[in-house]
């Protein structure tokens, strides 16, 4: 596996496999199973995965984890390489960035503003950008995301759409513990109590598509279920509970179209981490035998 820690080395792999087919995986790196199925994803769609780990600073707002956010560059290393991977990309925030940087790129139009970007201003404003930027160096055929962070694969998607990147991009269900909780970096966080308290997430997602399965459709009744599950549970911070469209984002109510289904998405503070989750509601439960 090549180690690329400049730019410029990045750019001579890619002319060297100019020919081949590249899956692109980005991470924030402290890798773990979840990462790790995006790479074998990538690696069924393409000739080479790369993987970038680089922890984006432009899409931490001031008061969140930017400075404690988990690195092990080691050990994400021998992760990549245990996976197959031909290239890790870890680039510096002088060389994403340097001291004047100006450009933005926005998906407007609604789609970040509810969810966590209603709680996390600019954040998917740094996501595009840095995914923007990560395409252009990279020049994947195909980039693999986590269903997980939802509302940040549905953005992508509608960027590469209009921008016209020449990118396949494909979502990867959510991988979880035991007991459903989503794998997470930020699950590093979890001590004692919180991480029993944390299954809550997946408990309320669940109990919803319980509802959903025995012929509820209507939003606030799914809602409720939801909310009932986090409200049995104390010493948690609900930042969000919503159920949206699987595409547009936006916030149901009233009956919910069968047709079209719906996701429900939620944020909780548990400790000192803040998770996120979300299930469609009109789909099987997923399978914890991992
Ligand atoms: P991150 O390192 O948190 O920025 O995540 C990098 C990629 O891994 C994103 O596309 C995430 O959606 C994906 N990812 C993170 N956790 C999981 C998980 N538990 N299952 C599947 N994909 C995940």
């Amino acid at each position: 596996m090549e180690i690329l820690r400049t730019i410029e080395e990045l750019r001579a792999w890619r002319r060297l496999h100019w020919s081949d087919t590249i899956g692109f995986v980005p991470t924030m790196g402290f890798l773990h199973e979840g990462h790790l199925t995006l790479m074998r994803k990538a690696s069924e769609l393409s000739d080479h995965v790369v993987v970038s780990v680089y922890v984006n600073p432009t899409q931490f707002g001031p008061n969140e984890d930017l400075d404690s956010y988990p690195r092990d560059m080691e050990g994400d290393i021998a992760k990549c390489e245990s996976v197959g991977v031909s290239a890790i990309f870890l680039p510096s925030n002088a060389m994403m960035y340097g001291d004047d940087f100006a450009t933005t790129v926005e998906v407007d139009g609604g789609m970040g503003d509810n969810l966590c970007g209603a709680s996390r201003e600019g954040h998917f404003n740094g996501v595009t950008l840095i995914v923007s930027k990560l395409f252009n160096l990279v020049q994947p055929d195909v980039a693999v995301f986590g269903q997980k962070d939802y509302q940040q694969l549905a953005i992508i998607r509608r960027m590469v759409k209009e921008l016209n990147f020449p990118i396949d991009v494909v979502g990867v269900p959510t991988v979880r513990e035991r007991d459903g909780l989503a794998k997470s970096s930020r699950n590093r966080y979890l001590e004692g109590e919180h991480r029993t308290n944390a299954t809550v997430l997946y408990r309320a997602l669940k109990a919803s598509n319980e509802a959903w399965a025995a012929g509820e459709r209507d939003a606030g009744a799914l809602l409720g279920v939801a909310q009932g599950v986090l409200d049995s549970v104390d010493g948690i911070a609900v930042d969000y509970l919503s159920l949206v469209d699987p595409e547009k984002l936006n916030l149901l109510e009233g009956t919910v179209e069968e047709a079209r289904g719906c996701v429900m998405a939620l944020a909780v503070h548990v400790g000192k981490a803040r998770l996120i989750d979300n299930m469609r509601l009109d789909g099987p439960l997923p399978e914890l035998s991992v």
